[in-house]
């Protein structure tokens, strides 16, 4: 037996017991004629604790120990003289009695603690060492945590958990696939799934009612600092239901999630908002809505007086930073550059101060007399100390612009509170999406989702005006998870496929399957998948969804730990009937 107790579990009341514990080596301190040892493991840490004089040779055994060497101890319980209240085990210690060395280990190249000298990419590659820490430790709990909460809310209200292929055919859901060769169909490939989609679709083809699945989904895409080439998602389908249902049934799995994880009791329905709407106020998709700060359009109020910019510009749109009319020349000219960083886009920013004196001051005096600009200030109902911040440009653009204006002087202002959580609900989204360089409309979500019925008229001759039954889950700026209500009828699909660019004879290679199971009594359907790795982050409180994964890849799509990805040798490149082009170095 390695051990009768954890790190983590022993008390006042168990003092006197004899007790085994087995852990990792996390400190040896030498302090007048003790030596005191920090036993770890997943539980805790308990204090073992040699007396030098009344034992030569565990002492020296003792000493001899190094950081993250493996023992199992043997000692009894004892009250601590000086007690550690911070510690669960800290009215304890250990008096020892022997130790045995389980293995010993070499000196780990960062520090095995909470805040680690461990930089990104070396904790990256002994990750094994990192998942020691407490707040790795703590996050994979978070998320098996919600993994079980999901499992058994969703088992409540009747849905199954049914397991889809990981090699699949290619489905076009917005990013490039990963492939995997055939062996035994040469020149053939599988794909791996973006999504379950169409699986899930079929299954409700097949009566299953109620599916949900937490899976791995797999997306070539261009990296990004905050993307995994595979990560997991919490992907549901329902039959025989509208919007308001799915979208009750999962606003109830979050909230329950809110409750159970973070004792946060949720009473209100989250708001919903449509894509129009966010964009209007928010310039995004995913509004932050923890604070205001909403966007005035000022196009029609502005324009015309001489100012070229002004005149030139397609949108006019502008924010109230409240309080903020003592910001320095400095302040100003600092969020001039962040609005002109290439990320952000915008040209420059023009400012109007509504001074505590009920004076205005703006960047733009020489076009706009104080009247005039008290025009602006009423269109915020601005207050003297307000700031207003405007930007102008291209519509979309400039939308997007000012979005990331608000956002940053949202963080400036403390308006971004971990702590605090604010979903939405944005629905009424565009079914597809024009793409000027290849001159063809895209869907905006993903080619199965059902125009709005009220829109399909416009099919036809204006595509780009049709909303989609589609809607997304937003919580503090970021994109939770989105579904939609689905196209069942084989027609609709076909005429779907049409307008994006498939030919007949494409649509059928590649999709006859759905089609042809349309054929034989489709139920109505819809679903949704949430990010599971973005939601346990936004639960954990952490900017990255690295950090809630127990093996992730770095930010070049690697997994520098097991050094993946990697070429492969030529028998197998042999067997696979691939040949290699040469590689240029500039790759
Ligand atoms: N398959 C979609 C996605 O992964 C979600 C859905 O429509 O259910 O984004």
């Amino acid at each position: 037996m390695y051990r009768t107790h954890t790190c983590g579990e022993l008390r006042i009341t168990d003092v006197k017991k004899q007790v085994t514990l087995s852990g990792w080596v996390q400190r040896i301190r030498n302090l007048g004629g003790m030596t005191f040892v920090d036993l770890r493991d997943r539980y805790g840490i308990t204090q073992l604790v040699v007396n030098d004089e009344t034992s030569d040779e565990l002492s020296s055994a003792v000493r001899h120990l190094g950081r993250e060497f493996v023992i199992q101890a043997v000692g009894t319980v004892s009250e601590r003289s000086s007690k550690n209240s911070k510690m669960p085990t800290g009215d304890v210690e250990i008096i020892l009695e022997d130790i045995v060395i389980l293995n010993s280990s070499v000196t780990p190249p960062f520090t095995i603690e909470d805040e680690t000298d461990g930089g990104d990419e070396l904790r990256m590659k002994y990750r094994y060492l990192d998942l020691r820490r407490n707040p790795v430790r703590r996050n994979l709990e978070l998320r098996h945590k919600m993994g079980f909460q999901i499992r058994n809310y969703l088992n409540d209200l009747d849905f199954l958990e049914i397991e889809t292929p990981v090699l699949i055919k290619s489905t076009p859901e917005g990013a490039r696939d990963f492939v995997v060769p055939s062996r035994v169909h040469p020149g053939e490939f599988y794909a791996l799934p973006q999504s379950p989609q169409v699986f899930k679709q079929l299954l409700m083809v097949g009566g299953y009612d109620r599916y949900f699945q937490i899976v791995k989904c797999f997306r070539d895409e261009d990296l990004r600092a905050d993307r995994q080439p595979e990560f997991t998602q919490i992907d549901c389908e329902m039959a025989f239901v509208t919007q308001d249902d799915i979208l009750n049934t999962f606003e109830g799995l979050t909230k329950h999630l809110f409750k159970s994880l973070r004792g946060i009791e949720m009473k209100d329905s989250f708001p919903r908002m449509t894509y129009t709407d966010a964009m209007e106020k928010y310039g995004s998709d995913k509004p932050d809505i923890r604070f205001g700060m909403e966007f005035k359009e000022l196009t029609q109020l502005v324009q015309g007086k001489g100012f070229k910019v002004f005149d030139d510009a397609e949108y006019i749109g502008a924010i109230n930073a409240e309080g903020c009319a003592s910001y320095s020349r400095k302040d100003l000219d600092n969020l001039t550059d962040f609005v002109r960083r290439p990320q952000v886009g915008a040209q420059g920013m023009i400012y109007l101060r509504y001074n505590e004196d009920g004076s205005l001051k703006s960047s733009v005096d020489k076009f706009f007399d104080e009247s005039q600009l008290k025009n602006w200030a009423d269109a915020f109902d601005a207050k003297p100390g307000d700031l207003i911040l405007v930007l102008a440009g291209a519509r979309h653009k400039t939308l997007t612009a000012l979005s990331e204006l608000r956002l940053e002087m949202g963080k400036r202002l403390g308006l971004r509170d971990k702590n605090i959580f604010a979903p939405l609900w944005v629905v009424d989204f565009p079914l597809l999406e024009w793409d000027e360089e290849t001159k063809r409309f895209y869907a905006m979500h993903h080619p199965f989702t059902s125009p709005k019925l009220e829109d399909t008229h416009m099919l036809q001759n204006e595509p780009g005006k049709v909303r989609a039954d589609a809607y997304d889950l937003v919580i503090n700026g970021v994109e939770i998870g989105g579904g939609s209500i689905r196209i069942h009828d084989e027609v609709l699909q076909q005429k779907m496929f049409k307008i994006l660019g498939f030919t007949h004879e494409q649509a059928q290679e590649q999709f006859g399957f759905l089609m042809n199971a349309f054929k034989y009594g489709a139920p109505p359907h819809g679903g949704v998948a949430f990010g599971f790795d973005r939601l346990v982050s936004l639960f954990a409180g952490v900017d990255s969804i690295r950090d809630v994964i127990a093996f992730p890849k770095n930010n070049a799509a690697r997994d520098v730990m097991i050094d993946s990805p990697s070429p492969i040798h030529k028998d197998q490149l042999e067997e696979l009937n691939i040949n290699l082009k040469p590689i240029s170095k500039e790759n």
